[in-house]
């Protein structure tokens, strides 16, 4: 069979599973196969598969028919500027975290040499990417999965800043190692009974570790922004992602652990995202 072939089956088979974008998928999932790029892919139809590929591809196709994220079937998704190694043990970096990006570029032309906590690193993308960005700051990552520790080394060595991160296995309540200029933290923050509801491919295949806030949804922010205050300078900015629901509740939780509120800021479906504050 050749490749033109298999990507239409490939995409007959998940449009019939109501996969949203079936060619899309079919053709990225080729590219996988055969270890390059939809463009390769398409520029050579005609070439003929091997079996071994046969099988992969059709493996890949079924697995994104039972609904597995395109991005934990292909290892890969692009965040801010860059493209992100990424397994089932992290989140899939989401557009509105890019929101978080953005504030701390903003918050950040005139700086200099400053040290940056990301408490819950995940695939690593916000830290790395501002890491990328401005080639004289430094950053610390903590994380509670040994597997995302992993994954955001794999990130920072790909992508140029490996030297310039550290990672550390802890949990928040018990990390005490420095003090920063800025923290930011896109912590758990869907409420415990609130996870069945989400998308399919989100409760599915996503990590429950990086979604679940426990009942009220705020048990991680709480514990994040407490240990924030302490691990914070004086006048430092603490950036944080959080539930579309939940601004007031966070800003109250902010405000008495001694934060100046800066801004509240919606993502691209003008939803309250994140908010950016100030040590006082
Ligand atoms: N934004 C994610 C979602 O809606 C949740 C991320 C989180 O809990 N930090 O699935």
């Amino acid at each position: 069979m050749n490749i033109d072939l298999a990507i239409k089956n490939g995409s007959d088979i998940l449009k019939n599973k109501l996969i949203p974008n079936p060619q899309l998928d079919s053709e990225i999932l080729m590219a996988t196969t055969i270890n390059s790029d939809r463009k390769y892919a398409l520029l050579n139809s005609n070439n003929l598969l091997e079996k071994k590929d046969l099988n992969k591809f059709f493996n890949l196709v079924k697995q994104r028919s039972l609904g597995e994220p395109i991005a934990y079937l292909t290892n890969k998704k692009y965040f801010w500027n860059s493209e992100f190694y990424i397994t089932n043990d992290t989140l899939i970096p989401r557009p509105d975290t890019e929101l978080v990006v953005e504030n701390i570029l903003n918050l950040t032309k005139q700086k200099n040499k400053i040290n940056i906590l990301d408490i819950g690193i995940g695939s690593g993308c916000i830290l790395v990417s501002i890491l990328k960005e401005r080639e004289n700051f430094f950053g610390t990552g903590i994380d509670i999965s040994k597997k995302c520790l992993k994954i955001s080394k794999i990130n920072a060595d790909n992508l140029g800043v490996g030297t310039r991160l550290k990672l550390y296995k802890s949990d928040i309540d018990k990390f005490n190692l420095g003090k920063y200029d800025l923290i930011v933290s896109n912590p758990p923050y869907i409420k415990k009974l609130k996870l069945k509801y989400l998308e399919k491919d989100v409760v599915e295949f996503e990590p429950k570790l990086a979604l679940n806030g426990g009942l009220d949804g705020l048990s991680v922010i709480r514990k994040v922004i407490k240990k924030s205050s302490q691990l914070i300078k004086k006048n430092g900015k603490f950036i944080l992602e959080i539930g579309f629901d939940q601004k007031n509740k966070v800003i109250n939780l902010l405000k008495k652990e001694g934060f100046y509120i800066n801004s509240a800021q919606l993502d691209l479906a003008k939803n309250d995202r994140c908010i950016v504050s100030t040590k006082i």
